[in-house]
């Protein structure tokens, strides 16, 4: 593909930056601890990591990503009940989205976030859609949460169709495009970075467990994935959700003064 100057958004980004990549990890568990953090941590990255906090060890939980706040990654916020569909459940009468109010689901992001500032503390944090749901209700009366999500929180990570990315003039902050990297091979991965890299947009990657069975990206994959990253990292902006968000609007607002 060869762009046009229409086409691309390189001077959105700062310095001489062609386009910007965030790296996140959602739920928690030890691979993300032992082998993502590592991973890029090495070559001088930093990613979002989103937690909920609604099981009883909760704090435990949370604690476990201070050496990772103090290192300069993000810990977003993914809710404290994880809530997804009901559609999900097979018994009669299920609870989920479908059946909380807009006051229910913003009442748990703002605990979830009371939660996370006692270990995090930050000036601005991004949020994740759990299971990449956008509403409460259903039928007639379902509603999107997504103006919850812009009252409360610098950006929202969605989902969008494969391979899809989000235009640094154009994106919703409140509800970003990600692509989830589950069983995905490295030359796709990469297939998807380079494409992003020449059209000058923002590319959310969603990683599960790294080797691991449960939604698991392969770890010579996600390696190779790192290697491309630092290979290019002269002109891809490696950074965290909250990061390359805040940037986004600084720039709405210059245009507008
Ligand atoms: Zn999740």
């Amino acid at each position: 593909m060869s762009p046009n100057s229409s086409q691309v958004n390189f001077d959105a980004w700062p310095g001489e930056y062609n386009c910007a990549v965030s790296l996140t990890y959602d739920d928690g568990n030890d691979t993300q601890l032992n082998i993502a953090a590592p991973g890029m941590e090495a070559r001088g990255f930093r990613g979002t990591f989103y937690l909920s906090s609604g099981r009883d060890d909760w704090e435990e939980r949370l604690a476990r990503y201070l050496p990772l706040h103090e290192a300069g990654h993000e810990v977003g916020n993914h809710t404290v009940g994880h809530t997804c569909s009901r559609n999900f459940r097979d018994e009669p009468g299920a609870q989920g989205l479908e059946t909380m109010s807009l006051d229910d689901i913003e009442a748990d992001v703002l605990e979830a976030e009371r939660r996370l500032s006692m270990f995090f503390p930050r000036e601005s944090r991004s949020f994740a859609y759990p299971c990449y749901m956008t509403h409460v209700g259903s039928g007639l009366t379902r509603q999107s949460y997504v103006p919850i999500i812009a009252k409360h929180f610098v950006a929202g990570r969605g989902q969008g169709e494969y391979g899809f990315s989000n235009s640094p003039h154009n994106c919703d902050l409140a509800c970003l495009a990600s692509q989830p990297l589950e069983h995905m091979r490295g030359e796709e991965i990469v297939g998807i970075l380079d494409h992003d890299l020449v059209r000058g947009r923002w590319l959310i990657l969603t990683m599960h467990q790294i080797g691991g069975a449960r939604l698991g990206t392969a770890q010579s994959e996600f390696e190779r994935m790192l290697e491309w990253l630092d290979r290019e990292r002269e002109r891809v902006w490696v950074a965290p959700v909250a990061e390359v968000a805040a940037h986004l609007r600084g720039n709405v607002q210059t245009a507008n003064d």
